[in-house]
Parts: C-alpha cells; structure tokens; sequence
C-alpha cells in the first residue's frame, strides 16, 4: 500500500546556519550527497510533490539548509549538495562547517538518508560521510540512485559491493535501490523514514 503521510510535505524555512533552524523538537530526517546524485528528484518521488526541492541549481539557494514539515512534529531536511563547482573556496568552508554543525549538534535529527549515483557509489565525499556519520552515532540510510540507467544485473552487483563495502564499516548504515525516474524503492525508502520519524504505519 502506498503512505500517503509524505505527500503531506510542505516547505517551511530556508537556514544558512544552525540559529536560524527551527526549533531543535520532534523528528527530523536529513537528505545528503554530492550534487546531482539525485537528491532533489528522490525527496520530490519520496513526497510525490514535484515542485517540492527544487532541482534547478541556483547558487544561492543550494547552500541553505531546506525544511519541509510533515507535520507538527516531523520534518525533512535537505541539506546543500556538496561539490558545487561554481562557488568559492571560502564558501565552500563555510558551508561544509554550517553543515558539519547541523548534523553534529541537531538533538532531533533521528537519521541521514545518502544519495549516491548507483554507477560511481562511494567516493571521497560518501566514504567521509559515512565515518564522520558512525563518528556522531547518526545512523545512514543509502539511496543507490537513477537505478534505471543500469540493467537489473549491474544495478544489483553495484548495490551488493556497497552492502559489502559497509559490512566492513563501523556505523548503522542501509542500502537500497532507488530509481526516481521509474519511482522503484520508494516503499523502502518510506519504511526507514517512518522508523525514524517514530511513525506508526496507518
Ligand atoms: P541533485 O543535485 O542531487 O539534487 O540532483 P537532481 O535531483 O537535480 O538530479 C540530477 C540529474 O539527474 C537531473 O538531470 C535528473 O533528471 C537526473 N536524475 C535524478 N534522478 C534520476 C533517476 O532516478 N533516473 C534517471 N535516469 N535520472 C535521474
């Protein structure tokens, strides 16, 4: 049966650094990965809203911190794209620190959800994202995504090399199979929010 709850999401507030997050209560699930891993179609497929995040790729918007509430208690959060080449060294500091201090100091932040293109998984970025993850406990839910551009076979080598990959990791981590394009895994997808948004499936 498809969840209805996450069509629910509605845009609520825009921060470029923790003071001006929303109250630190209730249940939040963040979204990562590097830029144009497939972020904004997967939280737009995951909402079925979509115009929710935006996928264009305006500067100034991308390095905010984006809140979308489910409800009074819940929220997703999308957080910057990292890798955005047309922006300055100084800003790109800045705004790996902005992001470093959500995810590290944000009480109800429950769990991150990490893209990553299905054909090139764990790179750099991913690989210190996952340390730096199981470093502050925060438990990481995987997004193989744009699982359509492999064939069923080279998608499912891709998704078990990472399963193995994180076998060998410290960490709460999962992985899954995603496509946005022909909306597969989104069940799954919903299953691990509703666990950590502490949601009793209707
Ligand atoms: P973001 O930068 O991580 O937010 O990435 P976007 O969601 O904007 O997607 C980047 C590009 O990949 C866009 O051209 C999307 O149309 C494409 N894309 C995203 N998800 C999928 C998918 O599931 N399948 C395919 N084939 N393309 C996708």
């Amino acid at each position: 049966m498809t969840d209805n709850y996450y069509r629910q999401a509605r845009f609520l507030t825009s921060a470029a650094k923790l003071s001006q997050c929303p109250p630190d209560e209730g249940y939040e699930v963040a979204f990562a990965g590097r830029s144009n891993a497939g972020k904004s179609s997967a939280i737009n497929v995951i909402c079925d809203h979509r115009g929710l995040a935006k996928t264009s790729k305006t500067p100034g918007r991308t390095q905010l911190i984006n809140f979308f509430a489910l409800d009074d208690e819940r929220r997703l959060v999308d957080l910057p794209g990292y890798g955005y080449a047309r922006v300055s060294v100084s800003i790109k500091k800045d705004w790996q620190g902005n992001l470093a201090n959500y995810l590290e100091k944000r009480q109800c932040l429950k769990g991150l959800v990490l893209m990553m293109d299905v054909r090139h998984p764990l790179k750099d970025f991913d690989v210190q994202m996952l340390e730096w993850a199981a470093h502050i406990h925060l438990p990481v839910h995987i997004l193989l995504t744009k699982a359509d551009k492999l064939k069923r076979g080279a998608a499912s080598a891709s998704y078990q090399k990472v399963r193995k990959a994180l076998e060998d990791m410290q960490g709460e981590f999962s992985v899954q199979l995603f496509s946005s394009l022909k909306k597969t895994g989104v069940e799954e997808a919903h299953h691990k929010l509703n666990q950590w948004l502490n949601r009793e499936k209707p």
